[in-house]
């Protein structure tokens, strides 16, 4: 049999094992977390549950829209409220695409699919080597080789991580890099009924969304919001101490949530949060014999694209190797 090494298991790596044929290939998965999913991520708190990576995600592509009504029946639904663009404090209506959210938390995603693979977790790929017979090792962080040898190496790991583990053996544009997004959980014992669920801020400050999460999860204690930092606010601050990114972010939502502290506060950086276009666009990502590259910086960002670029590359493989 072929074998396969994938790093790295978000919704690509996950929609890639879904597609592949497993009868023809043999794949091992190498994840660095404690679970799937990537940034489609849920944390638990002691005030509720917060969506803080991906808020939703759209269903354009019927091969999306089918796979999600095979596995995910009746556990995925319509956002309902509208987007208001907070433009210097007027809100104004934004007409967008239909939104979509996993009822228990976006992580479902990993937590349903992942059930049906074996991975090595807590398992952080540091890079990769060629042996004599033009197979590949993979070395792992603490520096151990890995015994297997592998056919194929497919990282699904956002774009800097990939272009770490693959180095020089695979050509990377240089000007691409993707974005950090400084996430901060709030929670509030009062419910602001004068802010709107969903906003984004088009105005001057560091503020680029907040999101209340009590409209997805009806049981927290506390009225919980996810306040997503401007991606320029971010490269620029990520390197802060957190209690000064925190007082910054602070700074704004006083205007918008009153005087009162919040009761709970958590703050989580995303060092690779977004991507924007680059070379690989709609393609498969490879330009080694063996060495192939999945997620949303290959497939025009988000959620959707993350999945197709899964999708597309386990065609190849079927259909092609
Ligand atoms: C704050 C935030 C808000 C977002 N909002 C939206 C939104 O509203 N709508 C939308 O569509 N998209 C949104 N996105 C983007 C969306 O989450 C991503 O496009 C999508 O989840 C990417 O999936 P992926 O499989 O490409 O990568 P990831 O989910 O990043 O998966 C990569 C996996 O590789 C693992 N990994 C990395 N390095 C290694 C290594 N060296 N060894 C082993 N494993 C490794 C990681 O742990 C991770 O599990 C948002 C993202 C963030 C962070």
């Amino acid at each position: 049999m072929t074998n396969i090494a994938l790093i790295g298991v978000g919704v690509s790596g996950l929609s890639f094992l879904s597609f592949i044929n497993r009868k023809k290939f043999n794949i091992e998965i190498f994840e660095k977390s404690r679970g799937f999913s990537g940034r489609l991520s849920t944390r638990r708190t002691e005030c509720g549950k917060f969506d803080h990576g991906a808020q939703f995600f759209t269903i354009k592509n019927n091969i999306f829209k089918e796979f999600l009504l095979s596995n995910f029946s009746g556990l995925f639904k319509k956002y309902e409220p509208s987007i208001k663009y907070n433009n210097h404090g007027v809100l104004e209506n934004f007409a967008n695409s239909t939104h979509y959210y996993f009822s228990g938390g976006m992580n479902s995603f990993g937590k349903t699919l992942g059930k049906k693979f074996n991975a090595s977790l807590n398992t952080k790929i540091k890079s990769i080597k060629k042996t004599s017979k033009n197979k590949w090792q993979l070395i792992f962080d603490d520096n151990y080789i890995s015994k297997g040898t592998f056919d194929y190496v497919v990282s699904s790991a956002p774009f800097d991580q990939t272009r770490d583990i693959y180095s020089n053996n695979f050509s990377f544009d240089k000007k691409f890099a993707m974005r950090p997004c400084i996430t901060l959980m709030v929670g509030f014992k009062t419910f602001h009924e004068d802010v709107h669920p969903y906003q984004k801020f088009h105005d001057d400050s560091n503020l680029d969304s907040l999101f209340y999460q009590n409209y997805k999860f009806n049981d927290n204690k506390l009225h919980c919001w996810v306040v997503q930092a401007k991606a320029q606010w971010s490269i620029n601050n990520l390197e802060l101490p957190d209690e000064k990114i925190i007082s910054e972010l602070l700074r704004k939502l006083k205007i918008i949530f009153g005087p009162k502290k919040p009761e709970f506060l958590q703050l989580h950086k995303w060092r690779f949060a977004s991507t924007s276009k680059n070379k690989f666009e709609n393609e498969i990502a490879s330009n080694c014999d063996n060495l192939f590259a999945i997620g949303d910086w290959v497939s025009g960002g988000r959620v959707e694209g993350a999945f197709l670029s899964g999708y597309r590359l386990a065609k190849h493989f079927n259909e092609t190797i």
